[in-house]
């Protein structure tokens, strides 16, 4: 049976034209990722800008996030049987941003297991057109569905998957999205921590809340691990968090002086713009944005 699934899955694969043409990058012995361009989805990218990973458990694959659409999830899995071919036994959600999840469809159409925070049923209209969908061109949006996670977990939880440990941490606050799911490999100390992690663009505030952003930063730094995998952005090691954790924790206490000194949110917008992470990709497009999310959740301190 399991060779059958191995083949049909190989076999459905080369139905759909669109090639993403990713560039897979090996981290560690076990695990290989999918680095994405730091901009705003586009025509160009087609929503090729956020990470995605595979984690080699001996028997088969554990896919961390699995992009912006079906043929993104398909390049992707292409490029991985080109490097070892096994099937994916599991396939993890890190959170509801729809570049992260829009490939699930690929993966549930041969009967993988999805598993996704409680948050995708509370804040995830499958009927509704998706940012991407609306956004990249229809070639590459061609054969996505909003596919759900199949197995909603509502608190921290491990798997056994081949020979690795997969730790899936479930944040019981709001940081970058109201339920952040990471996943931590203890034998090998490899951390994916989605959108917990940017670099080398600036972070999206909108949705989240900065005190349980930086908290939770501060507590997966404490894990202590070798390797920590954001979800935009190509530096993968031990300090990673370094750039988010910095420019929050920045940012808040730059609006708290605002605040304390009597601004208003406008006023605290034109105030607070962080000119050193201008270098950064989308600091037009997020810094005013990050301020007045922050500002609303700081304001009632
Ligand atoms: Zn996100």
């Amino acid at each position: 049976m399991k060779a059958l699934l191995g083949s049909l899955f190989f076999a459905v694969t080369s139905l759909s034209a669109f090639d993403y043409a990713l560039k897979p990058e090996r981290i560690t012995s076990d695990v290989t990722c999918f680095f994405g361009a730091p901009e705003v989805m586009n025509k160009t990218n087609n929503g090729n800008i956020v990470n995605s990973c595979y984690i080699d458990t001996g028997e088969g694959y554990v896919v961390v996030d699995t992009g912006p659409s079906y043929a993104y999830a398909q390049s992707a899995y292409n490029a991985m049987q080109r490097i070892k071919p096994l099937p994916v036994k599991l396939v993890i959600n890190t959170h509801i941003h729809d570049d992260h999840w829009l490939g699930n469809g690929f993966f549930t159409q041969n009967g993988v297991s999805v598993v996704g925070s409680d948050d995708f049923l509370h804040n995830v209209n499958v009927h509704e057109a998706t940012r991407m969908q609306n956004t990249i061109s229809p070639a590459a949006y061609e054969g996505t569905v909003s596919t759900l996670p199949t197995e909603i977990i509502l608190e921290s939880t491990r798997k056994k998957v081949g020979n690795q440990d997969i730790e899936l941490k479930l944040i019981s606050r709001t940081a970058h999205t109201a339920k952040d799911l990471v996943v931590y490999l203890p034998k090998l100390g490899v951390l994916f921590a989605g959108d917990l992690v940017f670099n080398d663009r600036l972070p999206s505030v909108k949705g989240g809340n900065i005190n349980g952003w930086i908290t939770t930063l501060e507590e997966l730094e404490a894990m202590g691990a070798l390797h920590v995998i954001g979800g935009h952005g190509r530096n993968t090691d031990k300090n990673s968090s370094k750039m988010t954790h910095e420019y929050l924790t920045q940012m808040r206490s730059e609006i708290r002086f605002a605040i304390e000194s009597g601004l208003g949110i406008d006023e605290t917008i034109k105030k607070v713009q962080m000119v050193e992470y201008q270098k950064y990709k989308l600091y037009d497009a997020m810094q005013s944005g990050n301020v007045e999310a922050s500002y609303r959740v700081l304001e009632w301190e």
